[in-house]
């Protein structure tokens, strides 16, 4: 985006100086864009000798949307381990490919891995590429990138999904950098309108709005949506072709070296697994009542979660938060105690099957969500729930 012109560099670095991002580095005399460039030009305005001039886009940068075609599916896994969210993006990329009449193919990078085509092609991956090789076999940023972005660049599809997982955070911007696209993360919904422009929906502004982003002029569309937003449903037993991709080992893949990986403690909390989840906000009065929820919880052989106002207050740990800073949750029940229904906790429950509220309040949101209102002090409904329930 800023072509640099070295030999008239005098070497001042007010370049330097004027990005706001440490978007240009000057050594000696000679400036080199680095990752964080924006293409802002500000480095371009200040440059007293012409060493910088903005670059016009170049005929290989402009996107001719109608080269792209397809969905790609970045999968992942773990330890070897298919993680959830890539069948849950399968699931709900089928449902794209089919509104648009296009192919959908899961992209899956590791070691031994491929047993796992089967059910990338049952959740309705109608190809699967794999890279499978033993560097491989644990993610690491720098041969994944290259590895996706020349697949990528070979077939151009028209949308790119990763799961908004630690490794999708890492991967995503790096592959729409590469492409000079645009990314849209932590998607809550995905659609697409008739002329394959995908409707990629998620909280912004703090979470005051829920806006729907798109991708006019540039592809691959990509976005990256949290585990539990979409159900995984096993659709077929039909074949899928199977493409296996020949990698190598390339030295500058080495620069990052795993020493060891330590599993992490399984979590005391498993909110995202729960058939049952009992939740309790503000309207609960203090943290002590928590023990009323976890007592309806056992019964119900559920999990508590909470929702930031509770968190906030110190009356229950974050590990319970439920919501577009907590977990992003899809139980069978979701009984929601004194939570008002803000945005933000509607955000990461609001795909429950069966959502219950229990507030005092016959104006609070919540009940706009609620397949099943109880209006009332909380303190009086669920001590009767939890009698009968022991009944
Ligand atoms: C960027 C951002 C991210 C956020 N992320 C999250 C998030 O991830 N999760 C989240 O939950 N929030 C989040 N929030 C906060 C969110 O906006 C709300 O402030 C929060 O959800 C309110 O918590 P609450 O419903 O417990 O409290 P309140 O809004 O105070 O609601 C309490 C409710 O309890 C009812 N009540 C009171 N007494 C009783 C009683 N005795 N019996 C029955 N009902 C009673 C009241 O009528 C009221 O409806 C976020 C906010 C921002 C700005």
């Amino acid at each position: 985006m800023i072509a640099i012109f070295a030999e008239k560099c005098i070497g001042c670095r007010l370049c330097e100086r004027a990005c706001l991002f440490g978007g240009i580095a000057v050594s000696g005399k000679t400036p080199t864009l680095t990752d964080q460039c924006t293409g802002c030009g500000a480095c371009v305005s200040i440059c007293p000798k012409g060493a910088l001039v903005a670059d016009k886009a170049q005929p290989g940068q402009i996107h001719h949307l109608e080269a792209y075609r397809g969905i790609f599916v970045i999968v992942e896994q773990r330890s070897g381990v298919l993680q959830p969210v890539s069948c849950e993006l399968i699931t709900a990329a089928r449902r794209l490919a089919d509104i648009r009449g296009v192919p959908l193919s899961a992209v899956l990078l590791g070691n031994n891995i491929s047993r796992h085509a089967l059910t990338l092609v049952a959740h309705g991956a109608d190809t699967v590429y794999i890279a499978d090789a033993p560097f491989l076999e644990h993610y690491r940023t720098l041969p994944y990138v290259r590895i996706l972005t020349e697949l990528i660049a070979s077939k151009t599809p028209e949308i790119v999904l990763l799961g908004a997982t630690t490794i999708g955070r890492d991967l995503a911007p790096r592959l729409a950098n590469h492409f000079r696209t645009g990314l849209t993360a932590d998607c809550t919904d995905l659609s697409i309108d008739n002329d394959g422009t995908l409707l990629q929906t998620r909280p912004a502004f703090g979470g005051n709005i829920m806006a729907t982003i798109t991708t006019p002029l540039h592809r691959p569309q990509m976005a990256t949506v949290r585990p539990g937003v979409f159900t995984a449903e096993p659709i077929r037993t039909g074949q899928g072709e199977i493409v296996h991709i020949p990698v190598t080992e390339c030295s500058v893949d080495n620069v990052v070296e795993i020493v060891r990986i330590e599993p992490k403690q399984k979590p005391a909390v498993s909110l995202e697994q729960a058939q049952v989840i009992v939740a309790g906000g503000r309207g609960i009065g203090e943290g002590k009542y928590f023990a009323m929820l976890e007592e309806l919880a056992h019964l119900l052989n559920g999990e508590v979660g909470a929702s930031r106002g509770a968190v906030d207050l110190g009356w229950i740990g974050h590990e319970h938060q439920v919501g577009q800073t907590g977990k992003t949750v899809r139980p069978r029940i979701y009984i929601a105690c004194g939570i008002s229904g803000a945005v933000q906790h509607l955000a990461g429950m609001q795909s429950s099957d069966i959502i219950i509220a229990i507030n005092n309040d016959p104006h609070a949101p919540i009940f706009q969500s609620a397949h099943i209102g109880l209006l009332g002090d909380v303190h009086a409904i669920v001590p009767e729930i939890i009698r009968q329930l022991r009944q």
